[in-house]
């Protein structure tokens, strides 16, 4: 991306703040007018002040009237720049602010629209998104806040200076006109040396959050082996990669800017010497006080131009980090697919030579076809990693399959409007999908609109009321502070509010007791009639209660039927039936419950 590319992309979210854009540039204008005042009060006193004492009738009078004026305008000027100054800083901030919120809240909306596979992409784990989201709004509000408060007024009031420089005199004028290209030639040259520097430290920023989230995530499985040396070490070794990489640009900032020091004060020297040589020349309308007046102006030519590599350094940021900001804004092939078909959804899934693989490359799906019924319970069987939930990302839109077909009740899925469809199937995971929340609200999430009795009528349903009710806040209470198998009874809650004509239920009771697990069952149950359920489970109690198994294995279907055709199969349904029953100690219990 170009700088030109840069404003390009900002400027729609500058647009909506015209008025603060105009208040900002006028005020700039009339700071840059100001600032040039010093250099001609000082001009016209110098001239004063020796035309005076080389006056033989030297006047005290004469003295104090010039000192009275030079006060006046001196301390008139300083009161009207420190206004300026306070109103186009507070305007351009304020600016800043507001792109920033817009941003924030642009870049949010966009994400939430983003398919599945991009959050299951690499480059684009928590940490490192956060990264992006967070350096790509704080560098581009600074390059609208640098462009507004530093560069402009900076800059019109070098252009300013140089223009009374060339009216004051030619050769003066173009000294400092020539000072200005070797200035941005070096900064330039300061700036693409450093810009890969600067792009790996973002890589190493990004990480870098990356290993704390992961730490913070995985603190108990750090904890529980000892292992805080080894993830101490990792973090070491990354920030002393970043330390290297700071060092380094450090290193080469500083011998540019040393570089550029000498550049201008090479610049001030030779405005000294030409100066004094016209004035001892007499040179027409050169004076004593022409000395100071250039000098000063040479100053404020040349302050943008000392600023200039720290705003080209923010502007690479930017360039940097807005490139993978605006990435994310601009992802348009990332959103999520949908259709516009909407119809009463039965729940009759077809699936024809379905392959896929995930964003990284992992095929976990081949040559998939069967039929889901509708009305039915289906139930997907197979050893941990043979693709069971896969096929519920697949049904449920989160992808798309690499190949073969999907239809719901006769039209493909992609015809179908996303958002209706999942209104329309209910999801309960294997792991809790629980918000930081109170109770009622993760409740409500599965129907916003539901009133407490149906929340309370949800809970009861899912029988995790009476324990609501024994919590000192009830249904005010956090939901994150219960335990696993609450959770996912609260997760089951929300499954019966959002009451959906199709439900998908992967490992429902994969963390709860007993007890609860009958409870749920018993729910589930009662849920099932006249609905399409798909059940992913290991409990063989649950799946011999299906009017279809569909079988998989390392990603294929290897057995479909009802659970007694299949079990007589033989086959893998049969080992994992048999391994499931005597694990259970069938025999045993059996016995001791005859007993
Ligand atoms: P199951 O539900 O039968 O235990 P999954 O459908 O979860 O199996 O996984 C099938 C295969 O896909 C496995 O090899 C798993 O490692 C892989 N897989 C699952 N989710 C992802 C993901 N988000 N990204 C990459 N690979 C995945």
């Amino acid at each position: 991306m170009t700088i030109f590319g840069l404003l390009g992309k900002i400027m729609p979210y500058v647009k909506p703040y015209r008025g603060l854009v105009t208040a900002t540039l006028t005020l700039t204008f009339i700071g840059s007018l100001l600032a040039q005042v010093n250099a001609v009060v000082l001009d016209r006193t110098v001239d004063a002040v020796n035309a005076l004492i080389s006056d033989a009738q030297f006047e005290w009078t004469k003295a104090m009237s010039i000192i009275a004026v030079i006060t006046a305008i001196l301390l008139g000027k300083e009161v009207l720049a420190a206004l300026t100054t306070f109103a186009q800083r507070y305007f351009g901030e304020r600016m800043k602010i507001m792109v920033s919120r817009d941003l924030s809240v642009k870049v949010i909306e966009r994400m939430l629209t983003f398919r599945m596979a991009y959050f299951s992409a690499e480059d684009n784990e928590p940490g490192k998104l956060q990264t992006r989201i967070d350096r790509g709004i704080m560098s581009l509000s600074n390059t609208v806040n640098n462009f507004f408060i530093d560069i402009l007024p900076l800059f019109t009031s070098a252009i300013l200076a140089l223009v009374l420089m060339f009216a004051a005199n030619v050769y003066v004028g173009l000294v400092a006109l020539f000072i200005v290209p070797v200035y941005f030639i070096i900064t330039s040259l300061q700036a693409s040396r450093l810009k890969g520097w600067r792009k790996n430290i973002f890589g190493s920023r990004q990480q870098l959050s990356q290993g704390i989230m992961s730490i913070i995530e995985s603190i108990t499985v750090i904890k529980s082996f000892n292992r805080e040396n080894i993830e101490a070490e990792k973090q070491q070794k990354l920030q002393q990669q970043i330390t290297e990489q700071q060092l380094q640009t450090r290193k080469l900032g500083f011998l540019f800017d040393g570089l550029k020091s000498f550049v201008e004060q090479i610049g001030t020297v030779l405005i000294i010497i030409l100066t004094a040589y016209l004035v001892l020349s007499g040179y027409p309308g050169m004076s004593i006080g022409k000395i100071m007046y250039h000098v000063m102006l040479f100053a404020n030519v040349s302050a943008p131009i000392r600023q200039l590599h720290r705003i080209y350094d923010d502007m690479n940021d930017a360039l940097i980090y807005a490139e993978s900001f605006f990435g994310m804004i601009d992802a348009d092939d990332e959103v999520e697919h949908t259709g516009k078909y909407k119809g009463a959804v039965k729940g009759k899934f077809e699936i024809k030579h379905v392959d896929f693989s995930y964003p990284n490359g992992n095929k976990a799906l081949s040559d998939i076809t069967f039929t889901i019924p509708a009305g039915k319970i289906t139930a997907l069987v197979g050893l941990s990693g043979a693709g069971k939930s896969t096929i519920v990302n697949l049904l449920d839109k989160f992808y798309t399959p690499s190949a073969g077909s999907i239809m719901l009740d006769g039209v493909p899925l992609e015809q179908w409007d996303t958002a209706f469809l999942r209104d329309n199937i209910g999801l309960v995971l294997q792991k809790n999908h629980i918000f930081s929340g109170t109770i009622e609200e993760n409740i409500l999430y599965g129907n916003p609109n539901a009133s407490h009795d149906d929340v309370v009528r949800a809970a009861k349903q899912a029988y995790i009321h009476d324990q609501i009710t024994l919590l000192p806040k009830g249904y005010k209470s956090q939901a994150l502070q219960l335990s696993g198998g609450q959770q996912q009874r609260i997760a089951i809650a929300r499954m019966f509010l959002k009451n959906p004509p199709v439900i998908f239920l992967d490992e429902p009771t994969a963390s709860l007791d007993a007890v609860a697990t009958e409870q749920i069952k018993n729910s589930i149950d009662a849920i099932k009639q006249g609905r399409t359920v798909i059940i992913i489970s290991h409990n063989i109690g649950q799946i011999i209660d299906a009017d279809l198994l569909h079988v998989l294995e390392n990603g294929r279907l290897v057995q479909s039927g009802t659970p007694e055709q299949v079990y007589a199969q033989g086959g893998l349904y049969k080992d994992i039936f048999d391994a499931s029953a005597r694990s259970m100690n069938v025999s045993k219990i059996a016995s001791v419950m005859n007993a």
